[in-house]
């Protein structure tokens, strides 16, 4: 048996490289890296490509390759076809880049593989996810008895909060169908997934309306709790988001908080995308009444520049956050006695064990201040201010309102013909051109054009490239559109 056992060991040694190889193995990678980032500001942020040639004539085998030939398969398969979200010119949907300092302290954590799910396990690991946690609940002006959780990103950010939110409003099997949940259209899908994932797809779900600004229009709002409370049914949670996907609007977060509170409802905040801007120079008043709702969400993989990987809830009362996750096990048993002051990550989330998200943003944090965060953020503000008065110059050009965080809507009315496939085209265009790419959404039925700015590359350069290309695509756009 043991020299089975030492055979089995001698063939499994490929996963054990030692220091020589591990100089190897780092330095082509590391210098992979390099070869992506030394021209990161000329690549393009889109390339139409949906060939995976090599991807799918490489099949995984019981023969191992050469580093050298993976990193051919990344680089012409991978890091080519599709959207490239570490560019500056990444302006569709919510940007964050992924900053350099962010990957290493990835490299870290993974090498240690340190637990970071129970404090028992791993303490300085654990303490690092309450530090951050209590950070952001700082900046957002909670009170220090609020807890939170480092979760993958937004959506499951959401889906926390909202079965906390459930718990605590005791919402039983009995109570959905007279449980009524308000939010607008406008709110990310992922708050309907965790209505339906928590089991409360049933609940009435109001559509309060939005203003000329696709803010929630609180005199609806209220509207509809007084009709629904007339009609017998239990108003018990409201939504709102502190920027909203699709034109960066802040709902009126005091208004709200000051409605849900005469009622007793549970107020859910989702500012994924705009909540770090809370850390700007001159951060925007229309954040200022974040602590006032019950639980918020933000992403540090948008506001805060990470890579993908890291979204953090936070719930104004831990012990409630607690009262919905705790569970324990058996072969828990030797854990420490869960205190609310160091609590560890598995008594406040779904998840047990975690990958070490927190090193990738507290390693750049300490490494860098706070300082060019806040610079950076700011920088994004006054482009988006910036790219709203300029292209509202440009002939032909309908600007949406003006932004209240970084994200720009417009389309372009031609002279003639359908504005919605005029706008269709053109956006391919650019794609086609690819130096920046940019997204669309409907408007109350209308195909519109959308910048969002919040790629840390994205810089004053970027949008005077996207302002000149748009406006070229257009012009020649409206030359074929009267041609035919
Ligand atoms: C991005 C976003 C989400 C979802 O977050 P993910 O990190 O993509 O899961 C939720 N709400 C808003 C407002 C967002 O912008």
């Amino acid at each position: 048996m043991e020299d089975e056992i030492l055979a089995l060991e001698a063939a499994s040694k490929a996963i054990e490289p030692n220091a020589g190889e591990r100089a190897k193995l780092r330095s082509a990678v590391f210098e992979y890296s390099e070869e992506f980032l030394h021209d990161i500001h000329d690549k393009k942020a889109y390339e139409s490509q949906d060939a995976f040639d090599k991807l799918l004539k490489k099949n995984i085998s019981e023969e191992g390759s050469a580093l050298s030939v993976i990193l051919d398969i990344i680089r012409s398969d991978v890091d080519t076809p599709g959207l490239n979200p570490a560019s500056g010119g990444h302006l569709g949907y919510i940007p964050g880049g992924g900053i350099y300092s962010s990957s290493l302290a990835d490299f870290l954590a993974d090498i240690s593989n340190r637990y970071a799910g129970v404090f028992y396990a791993g303490p300085g690991a654990v303490r690092i996810e309450n530090i951050l946690l209590e950070w952001m609940a700082d900046m957002v002006g909670y009170p220090k008895n609020s807890g939170g959780n480092l979760a993958s990103g937004g959506s499951i950010a959401n889906l926390i909060a909202i079965h906390t939110a459930r718990e605590a409003k005791q919402i039983r099997s009995q109570d959905i169908l007279k449980s009524v949940i308000y939010l607008s259209a406008q709110v990310h899908h992922s708050i309907n997934k965790s209505i339906l994932i928590t089991g409360l797809g049933d609940c009435p779900v109001r559509q309060i309306d939005t203003d000329d600004r696709f803010r929630i229009s609180t005199s609806h709002l209220q509207k509809l709790i007084s009709q629904d409370l007339a009609d017998g049914l239990k108003p018990w949670l409201v939504i709102a988001s502190a920027g909203t996907t699709d034109t960066g609007s802040v709902d009126p977060i005091e208004e709200i908080a000051g409605i849900a509170k005469a009622h007793d409802m549970w107020f859910h905040l989702d500012a994924a995308y705009g909540a770090f801007f809370a850390l700007c120079v001159n951060p925007p008043e229309s954040l200022s009444g974040m602590h006032l709702c019950d639980s918020i969400i933000m992403d540090p993989h948008k506001g805060l520049f990470l890579p993908y990987g890291l979204g953090a809830v936070l719930i104004k009362d831990k012990q409630l956050l607690y009262d919905a996750h705790h569970l324990t096990a058996n072969y828990l048993q030797d854990a420490l006695k869960p205190r609310l002051e160091e609590s560890s990550p598995a008594d406040l989330s779904p998840e047990l064990t975690k990958h070490f998200r927190g090193l990738r943003l507290w390693l750049p944090l300490l490494l860098h201040g706070v300082k060019p965060f806040r610079a950076a953020l700011q920088e994004k503000l006054l482009l988006a201010r910036y790219f709203h008065r300029e292209i509202s110059k440009i002939d032909g050009f309908k600007v949406g309102p003006e932004p209240d965080l970084s994200v720009v809507t417009y389309r372009y009315i031609p002279k003639e013909g359908d504005p919605n496939e005029f706008n269709k085209q053109l956006l391919k265009e650019v794609l086609a051109d690819g130096k920046v790419f940019i997204s669309s959404t409907m408007l109350d039925g209308k195909f519109t054009l959308r910048v969002a700015i919040l790629a840390f590359r994205t810089h004053l350069n970027t949008l005077k490239y996207a302002l000149r290309i748009l406006s070229e695509k257009a012009m020649e756009l409206e030359t074929r559109f009267s041609n035919v």
